[in-house]
This record gives structure tokens, C-alpha cells and sequence, in this order.
């Protein structure tokens, strides 16, 4: 049976887009990396290891944990100055590091692009430029020609990547100190350190700011405010993309990311037509939520949302609120008609959902809405309109590119069964219902 969605980034994908990043506004105030770095890290060796056989260009500098859950375990800072445009280092143990070495020359121009737009990219200049937006206290991203929908306009690749467990493990002092190798020994640590608002705000205190260099909190606090949850070698990593970290939050964005499978590489696509001169923005919480519960998730990093949509009329805002919120009750309902044995009125429910979602511009949902649509004609022997339906959610997860940049959609004959057994499984996480029928198929 061929099945289109095997060996293609989007189950990860789909997970992290769903879930929330980790990951928090930048200021800062200069470097910026371009795509030529990203075209020529293979002639950037310029650091070299005695063991030739080794992916690193240091040795490892290591720590032991202290700390009762993990005691004795040794974590250890791995860097290889050869990879992406900054280098890259890695936190973690050293069973881990050995799994993550292949991963590293995980390069985004082949994860996303194919060679012609990768050409495209590279030969006319990127299509944003990173600016001050003194209104949000330091930097973001501006679109600089027309972005069309659903373009990759944007790649990039993570430079210091620390081990979740990492925090719990050692002393906040041990900690300052593995991060503050971790940026020195990159090829190009100014462009990690340039991300810190502590960088950007301590001028007048010139001293303290160099003794907070010294310590690895200036580091601390970029990983803070900037890094993303990502999976490496299934670890959870916390991830700095220095390009990525530039793009400031909207709740209502017009471009999101894509997670390499590997996890080291990430591209940036277009929700919808970007303008010359639009900022470019991503939303760093779950979208499609309401006001006050991504008011509180952003709050919580310390961030009050100004965007457009935050800053909407009350009346407006509350508008947007109710649909929201009947999103999220019509799923729970839709569920509760399916598992009560009465498809018609899930299928009814779902396409009222389709148009509430479509108003509310929460387009990404309907990936969900039209798979759960074909899985219920299905269900009531109506195969043509499944097909239908299943063609539309795999046509909509290839735009957004979840089936990777080289899927031949004209030529996929999409076998509707299989198709929704993939989609099911990427959506564990928001339909109960689809994981409790996998785990009933395992036993
Ligand atoms: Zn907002």
C-alpha cells in the first residue's frame, strides 16, 4: 500500500505547531545572519578536530549532576563549529550527544526548500529585512517584497540546543557556566549574545554587564526569552534559532514555523499574502485560544500583547472571544455526537465549525475539521464525499507543508483509509477519541 506520509516531517510538525513553544520576544540590537551563511557552512571549516572520526570541534566540557534524581550523571557541552551558520552546541549527556551527532548537519535549505527555490532565495535577496520597532522595545522582522501565501521565506538553524533535564540537574552557577562555554565556543557567539534585552538595556552599567558575560547569565536569560521546545534524538531540548528569535509575536500571525524531523533546522512559511513593509509575526503560544487565556500565557513570560487583535474594540474582541470558544466546544461536542453513535449530527456540527473557524481566520485548524469530516462520511458510507474531504486536509497539509517540500501531490493517489490512520495519529493530542481507537487497533 503506498502511503504518501511516511517519511515526511509533518507528524512532529503538526505536534509542535499545536503545542506551545517556549519561546519568548527578542530585543536586541544588531547582527543578523543571511542565507549565504547557510549556503556556505561547508567551507566555514575553520575549526578542525584532532580525532577526525569526531563531529566536534572541542573537547567536551562536562559537569556532574549533583542533584538526587540524576546524581553522577554527566552532562557536557559538545560543539561543532562546522555546522549551520553560527555552530552549533549542544548540553546534554553524552549517550544523548552520541545520538544527536548524525542529526547535526541537519541542513534547512534541503529539509524545506528544493534546489530551485532554494536558488531563489539565495540569489535574490531574502525577502524581509530585521529592524528596530521601538514600540516593542527592540527589534523585529519586516517583509521587504510581497510574501505569498504559504512561501517558505525563511530558514534557519538552531546554535546552542541544552537538554531540558539540564536545569534540574545542576546548580543555577553550574548552569551560567555550561551555557557561557556553550556561546563562547560557536563560531559566531555575538550573534547569540546580540539576542539578550540585557545586552540591549546595560549600557550605562559597562561593568556589571561584563561580569554577567563572565557568569553565563547574559546566555541564561537569552535561552529564556528566545529558545523553542524541540525534540532531538527524542530529547527534549530547549533550541535557540538566532534568525527565527528576531520575528515578534502576534496572536493572529501571518506566518508560522516548521520543525525539521531531526529537530535542529526550521522554516518559516506564510500564513497568508504578506506586504511589502508588514512585520513579520508568529505566534509564540497555542493559536486560537481567547483573550484572557492567551493574555495569561504571555503574561506569564512577562509579555503584555499589543497586537492587532489584542488591541481590537472590545466589542470586536469579544466577537472573536465567543467564536473561539464555540471552536473548542464544537470539537468536544462533535466528539460526544460521534461516540453516541450519531454521525449525521457530528457531520452537521463540523461543518458549522468549518465556516465559525474560516471566520475567525484559524485556517491551520482545518486540516482537523476536514479529516474529521472524511473519517464520519466514512463512517456512514458516504466514500465519495470522505475523499473529498481527506483530498482537502491532505491538500491543506501539504500547503502548509507538513508532508515536506517535495511531496508530488498530482501524482499521490491518496488511499483515504491509510491517509486518516496518519492524520489520527497527529492529532492525539487535540481528539481523545482518535487515541483511545489507535491504542484499541495496538491491542
Ligand atoms: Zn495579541
Amino acid at each position: 500500500m503506498y502511503s504518501p506520509l511516511r517519511n515526511t516531517v509533518w507528524p512532529t510538525a503538526l505536534a509542535l505547531l499545536l503545542s506551545t513553544a517556549i519561546f519568548q520576544r527578542a530585543t536586541a540590537t544588531v547582527g543578523v545572519l543571511d542565507i549565504d551563511d547557510l549556503l556556505h557552512t561547508k567551507d566555514q571549516q575553520t575549526f578542525s578536530s584532532d580525532d577526525s572520526d569526531s563531529p566536534w570541534s572541542h573537547d567536551p566540557h562536562c559537569t556532574v549532576s549533583t542533584s538526587l534524581s540524576t546524581l553522577g550523571r554527566k552532562y557536557c557541552v559538545y560543539t561543532s563549529n562546522f555546522t549551520g551558520p553560527t555552530g552549533i552546541s549542544i548540553i546534554t549527556t553524552p549517550r544523548i550527544a552520541a545520538a544527536a551527532a548524525p542529526l547535526l548537519d541537519d541542513n534547512p535549505l534541503d529539509n524545506f526548500l528544493t534546489p530551485a527555490q532554494a536558488e531563489a532565495l539565495y540569489f535574490n535577496a531574502p525577502p524581509y529585512k530585521v529592524v528596530d520597532v521601538p514600540e516593542k522595545g527592540g527589534k523585529g522582522v519586516v517583509a521587504t517584497r510581497k510574501i505569498r501565501k504559504f512561501e517558505t521565506f525563511m530558514v534557519d538553524q538552531a546554535s546552542v540546543v541544552v537538554d531540558m533535564s539540564l536545569e534540574r540537574a545542576v546548580s543555577r552557577e553550574e548552569n551560567w557556566s555550561l551555557l557561557r562555554v556553550a556561546v563562547e565556543r560557536l563560531r559566531k557567539p555575538g550573534v547569540v549574545r546580540e539576542l539578550s534585552a540585557k545586552h540591549a538595556d546595560g549600557r550605562e552599567e559597562e561593568e556589571d554587564e561584563g561580569e554577567e558575560e563572565l557568569l553565563g547569565r547574559l546566555e541564561e536569560d537569552v535561552m529564556m526569552t528566545n529558545a523553542f521546545g524541540s525534540q532531538i534524538a527524542e530529547t527534549k531540548f530547549r533550541a535557540l534559532y538566532p534568525l527565527v528569535s528576531r520575528i515578534n509575536h502576534a496572536c493572529h500571525p501571518n506566518a508560522f514555523v516548521l520543525f525539521s524531523r531531526a529537530g535542529i533546522s526550521m522554516a518559516v512559511k506564510a500564513y497568508r499574502d504578506i506586504e511589502p513593509g508588514e512585520e513579520i509575526s508568529i505566534s509564540y503560544v497555542t493559536l486560537g485560544q481567547p483573550y484572557p487565556r492567551r493574555h495569561d500565557a504571555l503574561k506569564r513570560w512577562g509579555f503584555t500583547c499589543t497586537c492587532a487583535l489584542c488591541s481590537l474594540p472590545t466589542q470586536e474582541k469579544t466577537a472573536s472571544d465567543v467564536r473561539r470558544s464555540l471552536i473548542a466546544q464544537a470539537e468536544t461536542k462533535i466528539i460526544e455526537f460521534w461516540q453516541a453513535g450519531k454521525p449525521t449530527e457530528a457531520i452537521d456540527l463540523t461543518h458549522e465549525a468549518i465556516e465559525i473557524i474560516k471566520d475567525e481566520g484559524l485556517e491551520h485548524l482545518l486540516t482537523d475539521e476536514y479529516a474529521l469530516l472524511a473519517k464520519l462520511y466514512l463512517l456512514i458510507g458516504e466514500r465519495e464525499k470522505a475523499e473529498h474531504y481527506g483530498r482537502m486536509s491532505f491538500d491543506l497539509l501539504a500547503d502548509m507543508g507538513f508532508l515536506g517540500h517535495d511531496v508530488d501531490r498530482q501524482r499521490v493517489e491518496l488511499d483515504i483509509e491509510n491517509f486518516l490512520e496518519m492524520v489520527g495519529d497527529g492529532m492525539r493530542e487535540v481528539r481523545g477519541t482518535y487515541v483511545q481507537e489507535a491504542e484499541d487497533e495496538e491491542v
